[in-house]
């Protein structure tokens, strides 16, 4: 069975810490591969390669980090179904869905690619006589990347690309579950040209995270996954002096207004609650109704669509599915379990996942698409990101109720409204506590030239991911003010100096 390993100073190297971990094809349940589990010292060889290659490259001119961005760029798009095909096969989610992470991802390339623009900084000419002041925005220095496996290609390119741009070296921590992509990504960077060293790939788990978050050469840590790891990671990375962006889980509402077109609403849920199987930190897992009438319409709506919804594997003769497997047979449990919680509770099952199986996949991490109407803020199912093809429905009378509602969770991620009132939608999206909003558009996931994070304990960290605050997590700004006089000039040295 093949072994994955690192990606360390331009080279794949095997891992020689004896510990692996088992790779699957969630439609199947088979083991396909399995990959290392890296020793602290051989994640510590990675950080090494990356401050090695530092001063090298920072010193390259940003044109020439950006035509390296160019070239990695095109390779992608050459690399692109093989990319999706690794995503698909060790991820579940189906194939044209692996194609459009793909192209997500790529944008943040794209946007890199921009980098001399994004660099310019600041300038002020005479703020006293005589006197300019202009920014620089310097590299951090070796910056670290920690992803979940439900993007395994699109969260290391939110990182990396930036990062690599504005002449930083970086050592990605891919998730254990979904490792190949950005060992394939490593190779594509060098191809385009990047020098070995700057950017490297070790496998692992929290072995190798607490290494990255302890080690004093690692700048900043960029970390993407759930809640409870995400405030661990910023808690520790920022007590051993880093700069951690840490974005964690999310429950993502949808509120209904009575005037939304119920025909844009359903089509739209359909996809943001069960497309990826529910595995997207942006997917929709609460509607939100005002008033019974909007709710029993969406229902019988939702319960025609979900009925002719295809589920089965992500590749595969014929017509593509809608939805694929779960990533593993424990979250598939999980998730089942939900259901469980849910019926226990009192919320009205509409559609059960459960006991689902797809035909020649039998042993595949499937779980059926799942609908519950009357569901309550004091339900657990309510509370926690259940992270599954489960949607629930929670009625409430007033718009006021429903943006309370939403405003109460301790999620902010991602929310939308779907209304063809303005002044609903203003009032929305002005008040609502939660980091990215969509009107009438169920994910709202910013551009790369954006950024993207929620609120709440969705984020951790005051700087979001790529798009301007990407430029400035990777950046330390220095500001520099100028004279050049001419003879000898009149100082003061005792006084605050202030501009005349
Ligand atoms: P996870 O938190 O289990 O794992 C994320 C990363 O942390 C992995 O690389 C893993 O190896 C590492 N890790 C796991 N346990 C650790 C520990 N105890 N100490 C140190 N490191 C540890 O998340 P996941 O299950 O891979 O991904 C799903 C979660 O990610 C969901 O909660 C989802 O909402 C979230 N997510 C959030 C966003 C966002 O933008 N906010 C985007 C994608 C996914």
């Amino acid at each position: 069975m093949q072994t994955l390993g690192n990606f360390i100073n331009g080279n794949n190297v095997e891992s020689q810490s004896g510990r692996v971990g088992a790779v699957y094809d969630p439609a199947t349940g088979e083991q396909t591969k399995q990959v290392c589990l890296s020793s602290a010292q051989e994640t510590a060889q990675a950080i090494t390669a990356a401050h090695d290659a530092l001063a090298e490259w920072s010193a390259v001119t940003p044109l020439n980090r950006s035509r390296v961005m160019f070239k990695f760029k095109a390779l992608l798009e050459e690399n692109k179904d093989e990319l999706a095909l690794l995503i698909t096969s060790e991820h579940g989610k189906v194939f044209s869905d692996a194609q459009g992470e793909l192209t997500r991802g790529i944008e943040v390339v794209e946007f890199a690619c921009g980098i001399p623009h994004l660099l310019k900084g600041e300038q002020s000419m005479n703020v006293g006589r005589g006197v300019d002041s202009f920014s620089l925005m310097q590299p951090v220095g070796v910056c670290a990347g920690i992803a979940p496996f439900n993007f395994p290609a699109m969260v290391p390119l939110w990182m990396f690309p930036v990062a690599l741009a504005c002449g930083n070296t970086f050592v990605m921590k891919p998730s254990e579950k979904d490792p190949s992509v950005p060992l394939k990504l490593a190779e594509l960077l060098k191809e385009a040209g990047l020098p070995d060293g700057v950017f490297n790939v070790v496998n692992g788990d929290k072995e190798s995270v607490d290494v990255l978050l302890s080690d004093p050469r690692v700048q900043a840590v960029s970390f993407v996954g759930s809640t409870p790891i995400a405030e661990y990671v910023y808690k520790t990375g920022s007590e051993n002096g880093k700069r951690v962006q840490a974005l964690g889980g999310a429950k993502n509402h949808m509120v209904v207004m009575p005037d939304a077109d119920l025909d844009l609403v359903s089509g739209s849920l359909m996809g943001a609650a069960y497309g990826s199987a529910g595995e997207r930190c942006m997917a929709i897992s609460v509607a939100v109704c005002v008033g019974d009438e909007a709710a029993d319409a969406l229902i019988e709506k939702l319960e025609t669509e979900i009925a002719n919804m295809r589920v089965g594997a992500g590749l595969g003769e014929g017509e593509e599915p809608h939805m694929g497997p779960l990533i593993s047979r424990q979250h598939a449990d999980k998730v089942l379990s939900y259901i469980e919680t849910g019926i226990k509770e009192g919320a009205r099952l509409v559609s059960d996942g459960r006991n689902f199986t797809v035909t020649g996949n039998e042993q595949g991490y499937f779980v059926g698409p799942t609908l519950f109407d009357n569901v309550t803020p004091g339900m657990r199912v309510y509370q926690e990101e259940i992270f599954g093809p489960v949607l629930s429905i929670v009625r409430v009378n007033t718009f006021e109720e429903a943006l309370k509602l939403v405003n109460e969770h301790e999620y902010g991620n991602g929310t939308s409204i779907f209304t063809a009132n303005g002044e609903a939608a203003h009032m929305y999206t002005h008040q609502v506590q939660v980091g990215m909003v969509g009107v009438n558009v169920p994910i709202p996931v910013p551009m790369a030239f954006h950024s993207f994070g929620g609120w709440k304990r969705s984020i951790f960290g005051p700087l979001n991911m790529h798009g301007p605050d990407g430029v400035r997590f990777y950046t330390k700004m220095k500001t520099v003010t100028a004279r050049w006089p001419k003879g000898q000039q009149n100082i003061n040295h005792y006084t605050m100096p202030t501009m005349k």
